[in-house]
């Protein structure tokens, strides 16, 4: 378990649901995963999938307790009332009464109204904790020092070609627990058959997948990695029995391109294609 700024503990490692759009194939592969021992599912209301997600945990029948639900308010219901409203959907979606964590999920639209709804969500205890995806370091301290909650977590993308370092140094100052997103850059650059992260599995058994997950563990970063094939799922998650040394870790920080592959969130065609995203909650 991580701790957050917040004293709430949080699983070290969870499991997503991006691009899963058949909804009895999300209730299911969510399913697999609370079984398999996931207790950190992250979802959306973007993503179209919160209902399925609500059925899985539902049939699960696990305490809701012990789960810690994660889902992001979208750029369209930015702004206090949208974000208040966008908020008792996915609740009702996900078949609970509070969140673990909410989150804004782009640093776009009217972001510090939606900040406002989730710090007055936080201090009636509808949600344990609040925080951010995909703000970069100027907009997370303008946040910081504009509101009087901080982030409890930043969820940006992060892998072994993107490590995020000088954002990460600025999070540290703050104690903002980083979430990492793609944490297999979604299979990008030939991520799963990488002869340094296969040549470090080598030598505990275990696959790239599991070296990239067990290397951001170990970096104290949260990984969410998604699949929807069940032996997938259960090789995602035993990636705590092993530790990497510090001569592999070096190896893996050398992978770093310094640059995402995935989202540019600075680029302005980014900007155009987000805010034309648009869905029936
Ligand atoms: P990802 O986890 O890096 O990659 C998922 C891909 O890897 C899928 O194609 C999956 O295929 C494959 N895969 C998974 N485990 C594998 C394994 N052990 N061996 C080989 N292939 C494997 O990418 P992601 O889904 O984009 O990111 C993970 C989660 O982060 C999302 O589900 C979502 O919850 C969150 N996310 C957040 C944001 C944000 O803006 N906040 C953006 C993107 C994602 P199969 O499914 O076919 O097995």
């Amino acid at each position: 378990m991580m701790r957050l700024n917040n004293g709430i503990e949080m699983p070290a490692l969870g499991f997503g649901v991006f691009q899963i759009t058949d909804l009895a194939i999300c209730e299911q592969t969510v399913l697999t995963a609370l079984k398999t021992g996931y207790r950190l599912i992250d979802t959306a209301a973007t993503y179209g999938n919160e209902a399925a997600v609500g059925r899985a945990i539902k049939r699960s029948g696990i305490d809701r307790k012990t789960l810690f639900i994660s889902s992001k308010v979208w750029i369209q219901d930015a702004g206090y009332d949208k974000t208040m409203a966008s908020f008792e959907k996915t609740l009702t979606n996900l078949q609970t009464d509070y969140l673990d964590l909410y989150l804004i999920h782009m640093p776009y639209g009217d972001y510090h109204g939606s900040w406002l709804a989730m710090e007055e969500l936080y201090e009636a205890g509808k949600i344990k904790a609040i925080g951010v995806c995909n703000f970069e370091a100027n907009r997370l301290v303008d946040l910081i020092l504009s509101h009087h909650i901080i982030p409890a977590v930043n969820q940006i993308e992060m892998h072994p070609f993107w490590q995020e370092k000088a954002l990460r140094s600025v999070m540290a100052h703050y104690d903002i627990q980083t979430m990492a997103w793609a944490p297999f850059a979604e299979g990008q650059q030939q991520l799963f058959t990488n002869p340094t992260l296969t040549a470090i599995g080598a030598k505990y058994h275990k696959t790239a997948a599991q070296v990239v997950l067990r290397w951001l563990q170990q970096s104290e970063i949260i990984p969410i990695p998604k699949s929807i094939h069940a032996e997938r799922i259960v090789q995602n998650f035993a990636t705590t029995d092993f530790t990497l040394s510090d001569p592999d870790l070096v190896q893996i920080e050398a992978l770093d391109q310094n640059k995402p592959l995935i989202l540019n969130i600075s680029d302005v065609n980014e900007v155009y294609r987000l805010h034309e995203i648009t869905f029936k909650q």
